[in-house]
């Protein structure tokens, strides 16, 4: 579903990634963790072209993102991603959030769109919150908006960059909660996340970056329990 090949990004002469290779496939939980600068994020936002790759390819269902020719605004719509600080538009309300791409690019009428948003806004318990501005919503509701938001153009794909590290923390249980009844939906999904019990519970595979490569990937058991690199056994000797 997305194939990395050995991808490269330098900021001037800071060379952030150093030649990763991965391939997503359908249905997987991909979570992703790592030290503060190894790349993560950046990682993340090549997959949908937020940042250009200096170099190496990205292919999507098939389609090679990074070949100048592909039109990445059409494989950005089937690429849901979801940011640390929700991204919402705060002069928009919540409904007019979630309808403002589809309509816009035409992929539903306005009252096709708005009835998608209340099915989208019920299933993260927030339907009473339709005609609200993002400032009324705490940061929780907010999250669960932003997800919904994503949902409202069927992505194939959901890219998670720490969707819960600006929560307070009464409030990461309700995002982490929407994100697994994702997961159990069937959702492809790539999660940046410092939650070690979400990445133990829902992930089907866990990457270590460091360095700007993926160090160590595995399954969550034998990540957790029998990780391989000294690094990765540092790392999580320091965050378990
Ligand atoms: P964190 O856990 O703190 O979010 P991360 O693993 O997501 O870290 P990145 O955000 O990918 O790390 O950053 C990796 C490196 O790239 C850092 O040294 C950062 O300063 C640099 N970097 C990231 N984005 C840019 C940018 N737009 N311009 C210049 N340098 C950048
Ligand atoms: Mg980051």
């Amino acid at each position: 579903m997305i194939i990395v090949k050995d991808l490269h990004k330098k900021f001037e002469n800071n060379h952030v990634l150093r030649g990763v290779n991965y391939h997503v496939h359908q249905g997987e939980k991909v979570v992703v963790i790592g030290p503060s600068g190894s790349g993560k994020s950046t990682f993340l936002r090549c997959m949908n072209l937020l940042e250009t790759p200096t170099s190496g390819e990205i292919w999507v269902d098939g389609v090679n993102i990074t070949d100048t020719k592909t039109d990445i605004d059409k494989v950005r719509q089937h690429l849901g991603m979801v940011f640390q600080n929700f991204n919402l538009f705060d002069n928009l309300t919540i409904m007019n959030n979630i309808t403002l791409s589809p309509i816009k690019l035409r992929l539903m009428s306005k009252e096709e769109a708005s009835e998608n948003a209340l099915k989208l806004l019920e299933r993260v318990g927030l339907t009473e919150k339709a005609d609200a501005y993002p400032s009324q919503l705490s940061g929780g509701q907010k999250q669960r908006v932003a997800i919904v938001r994503s949902l409202a153009m069927n992505p194939r794909v959901m890219l998670f960059d720490e969707p819960t590290s600006a929560l307070d923390p009464e409030m990461v249980g309700e995002v982490l909660d929407v994100m697994k009844g994702l997961a159990d939906s069937g959702m492809t999904m790539v999660v940046v996340t410092h939650e070690m019990g979400f990445a133990r519970e829902v992930g089907t595979k866990v990457l270590f970056m460091d360095e700007g490569v993926i160090m160590e990937e595995n399954t969550p058991q034998e990540f957790f329990n029998h990780p391989k690199s000294p690094r990765l056994q540092e790392f999580l000797s320091k965050v378990l």
